[in-house]
């Protein structure tokens, strides 16, 4: 197994409801280290760019508008195996199918407002974190 980085948004369900130490709290107790993090209002353009691999689905622009609609908490975590270990800790997309200590299932309201994003691949993680953290800004 490798240390890997991964990269991790609070969504705005999370930080209106004040989840973020909640949230956080799972993801360190899974093992993994919050290695950069920085609480920001996220663009428009920056929002559509991050998901412009959704641009066809029907749900792009209610996604683009919640994920403008509050701040966001953008992270970058580190651990063995971070980014499928991310994903498991996350729990499904939609918080209904998600495991039983997920923070999904925890604390999701929806399958939009499912309060975590996680990387889906190391290639995307890697790009994902060039969108919103600069290499010295990273401490691991
Ligand atoms: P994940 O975040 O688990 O990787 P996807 O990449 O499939 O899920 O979708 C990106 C985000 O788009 C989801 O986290 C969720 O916020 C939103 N989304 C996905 N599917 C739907 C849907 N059917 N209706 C509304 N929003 C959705
Ligand atoms: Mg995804």
């Amino acid at each position: 197994m490798a240390t890997e980085r991964t990269f991790s948004i609070l969504k705005p369900d999370a930080t209106a409801r004040n989840l973020t130490g909640a949230v956080n709290a799972v993801i360190e107790e899974a093992g993994l280290r919050i290695v950069a993090q920085r609480r920001i209002r996220m663009s428009d353009a920056q929002a559509k760019k991050f998901y412009e691999i959704h641009a066809e689905r029907p749900f792009y622009g209610e996604l683009v508008a919640f994920m403008t609609s509050g701040p966001v908490v953008v992270q970058v975590l580190e651990g063995e195996n971070a980014v499928a270990k991310y994903r498991e800790v996350m729990g499904a997309t939609n918080p209904a199918q998600a495991a039983e200590g997920t923070i999904r299932q925890k604390f999701a309201k929806s399958v939009g407002e499912n309060t975590v994003h996680g990387s889906d691949s190391l290639e995307n993680a890697a790009i994902e974190i060039k969108q919103f953290f600069d290499d010295k800004d990273i401490v691991g």
